[in-house]
């Protein structure tokens, strides 16, 4: 069991302290907003139901708001943050707390074993974070892909993205990234968190997703799942082509005209549907048939 210290830097007094006695300012290159509303990181904690054996990737702890809320019941956290100079910070504030690692660097060049360590317990492994949002979706597509052995993801997201990720065929939030989060996980929003909930406020609303992932079992075998999400992408590169155009005009001819026109006939799509009408399932069909 970790630290039992009581969380204490979700609040814009706590915060600013800590950042002016660093001599620091929060950036937003790497898009810094932090959390100093309290019941929020305590929601996100309830929400990815953490448990003593659990094990934690956290991706940008910042000062160690959200860190500080997880450390409390979880049995290991890997706090990965770019940002050097919130090293000490983190250091400080994360010191009363066992079972931690902070790992300095960017997120999506790590190798993803790198963020599995000796000191991990026995129980699931959960990404909690409240993500930079300048790179949300990649570093979704990133934990997605990277073959961890997640059980959940519960992230903190701009409120469009988790409409994005919930989106259904035909809507206008619907495409890759809708179709890339359902194929992986069971995605659900569960709470909604207005600006004023970060210093600084962000100039969007945000939302908590968590992400059950499912199992391997119930996916596809490999290599019919980077077909899959060869066609998902080519699809959407042109949205507002029709399908068999998109396909066709997809840079590096993937497939030739006669492949694609007879693989739409066989899946009993119309000629001229476009890829934004099309569910996972049809996708799935879709990709078989294309071969
Ligand atoms: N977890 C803190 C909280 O909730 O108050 C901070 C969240 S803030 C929205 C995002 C954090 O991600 C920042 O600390 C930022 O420096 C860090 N970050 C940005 N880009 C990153 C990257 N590529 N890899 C790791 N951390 C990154």
């Amino acid at each position: 069991m970790s630290g039992t210290a009581e969380p204490y830097l979700a609040s814009p007094s706590a915060t600013l302290e800590i950042l002016q006695r660093y001599g620091l300012h929060t950036q937003k290159k790497y898009g810094q907003n932090f959390l100093i509303d309290a019941h929020i990181p305590e929601k996100i904690r309830e929400a990815a139901q953490i448990g003593e054996s659990d094990n934690v990737i956290e991706i940008g702890p910042g000062i160690g708001t959200l860190t500080q809320f997880l450390a409390q019941k979880a049995g290991h956290v890997t706090a990965v943050e770019i940002d050097t100079h919130l090293i000490p910070v983190l250091e400080e504030t994360l010191s009363e707390y066992e079972g931690i690692r902070i790992l300095q660097g960017d997120i999506l060049k790590l190798k993803p074993e790198e963020l599995l360590s000796d000191g991990q317990g026995e129980g699931e492994l959960k990404v909690v974070a409240n993500l930079p949002y300048y790179i949300t979706t990649p570093v979704l597509m990133w934990l997605l892909e990277s073959d961890l052995p997640l059980s959940s993801c519960t992230v903190m997201v701009q409120k469009e993205v988790a409409d994005r990720i919930q989106a259904s065929p035909g809507s206008r939030d619907y495409g890759a990234l809708s179709l890339a989060v359902q194929y992986y996980t069971e995605p659900r929003e569960v709470l909604q968190v207005p600006p004023s909930c970060f210093l600084p406020k962000p100039n969007v609303g945000s939302s908590v997703v968590h992400m059950k992932l499912r199992n391997r079992e119930e996916r596809l075998p490999r290599e019919e799942e980077s077909r899959l999400f060869r066609v998902i992408r080519a699809a959407f590169s042109q949205r507002r082509k029709t399908l068999y155009n998109a396909l066709r005009n997809r840079e590096g001819a993937l497939w030739t005209k006669e492949e694609i026109a007879r693989s739409i006939a066989a899946c009993g799509f119309r000629e001229d549907v476009r890829g934004e009408a099309l569910s996972l399932e049809d996708f799935i069909r879709l990709s078989g048939e294309l071969g």
